[in-house]
């Protein structure tokens, strides 16, 4: 039997960010700054520390200048707020971004309101969604505007397929249907109560897993020649007390029926990264 061709996320991140390197290179002259990233991270959820890490690792290989924002976990809603205000005029600064979850006091949707829309790096600003509801230019999200830039690097024809979209979080599976339906997919959004979600996922030219459970979507879920797509992080304690990564995709049995898969490391998760870098360098381009 065949296997999957890979889709490596990991590779295409590492292109992007060598092409924007290049770019600021290009740029900072100009503007006499390089680009500049804040990112505020709220109490010390272990996940939230390791995404935060790689994404000041990432900003200083490109050059970038990151702000890092640490604050205790008891830190109240007007002080967040006033330290977004103040970034939001800071010159040296480009993109802000809260890394999410927050710790419950705190009202992260009215903190994303805070942050100005020209410097809204995660695209999560109520402006910025609004546009994309528009069809207009703006910021996008990282993890779905990831996941359209990686089927475009792999020319994977999304106009007329049929596009099924496992979750509909307004950080990912929201998002991504819209995204998929500029591009002329047929889009079906599925969740949590969806009846037969299985006779749904095997509908699908390209499926996305972004439900947050362990291997949840498996091969007998998927159609033959699919190109699925795993958006899924989990963390998961083996037996002998090892953490490994797995995705929302069994990869073992979607893998056989897939045209192409993700694999989890080094396939949306990279992406990520590399968007919100992107989405930085617009900003500070459009800031000279
Ligand atoms: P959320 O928990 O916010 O959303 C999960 C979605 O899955 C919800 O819409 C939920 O439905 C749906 N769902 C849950 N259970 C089922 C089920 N049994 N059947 C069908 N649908 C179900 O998660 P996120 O969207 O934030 O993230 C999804 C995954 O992606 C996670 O594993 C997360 O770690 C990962 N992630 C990865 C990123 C990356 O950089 N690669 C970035 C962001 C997230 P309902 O709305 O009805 O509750």
């Amino acid at each position: 039997s065949t296997t999957a061709c890979l889709l490596n996320g990991k590779a295409l991140a590492e292109k992007i960010q060598g092409d924007l390197k290049e770019l600021i290179t290009i740029l900072q002259p100009k503007i006499g700054r390089p680009p500049g990233l804040a990112v505020l991270m709220v109490g010390d959820d272990p996940a939230s520390a390791v995404y935060v890490r790689n994404k000041e690792r990432a900003c200083a290989k490109l050059g970038m200048a990151s702000f890092g924002h640490h604050f205790p976990g008891q830190t109240s809603q007007t002080e967040l707020e006033k330290v977004i205000q103040e970034l939001n005029q800071d010159p040296r600064v480009d993109g802000i971004l809260v890394q999410l979850p927050l710790p419950p006091h705190l009202d992260s949707v009215a903190l994303l309101h805070t942050i100005a829309p020209e410097k809204d790096a995660d695209g999560l600003h109520p402006m910025n969604l609004g546009r994309l509801v528009r069809g207009e230019s703006g910021l996008r999200s990282c993890t779905p505007a990831g996941v359209m830039r990686l089927l475009e690097e792999y020319q994977i024809e999304v106009a007329g397929k049929h596009a099924v979209v496992v979750g509909r979080s307004i950080l990912v599976g929201k998002p991504l249907g819209l995204m998929l339906l500029k591009k002329n997919a047929t889009v079906t959004i599925a969740h949590s109560r969806t009846q037969n979600l299985a006779e749904i996922t095997r509908q699908a030219d390209i499926l996305i897993a972004a439900v947050g459970k362990p291997q949840f979507i498996t091969g007998d879920m998927v159609k033959q020649g699919a190109v699925a797509i795993d958006v899924g992080i989990n963390r998961i304690v083996k037996s002998d007390d090892n953490a490994i990564l797995v995705g929302d995709l069994d990869f073992e049995s979607v893998a056989p029926v897939a045209d192409y898969i993700t694999p989890v490391p080094g396939g949306i998760g990279p992406m990520t990264v590399a968007m919100l870098l992107y989405n930085t360098v617009l900003s500070y381009q459009d800031r000279q």
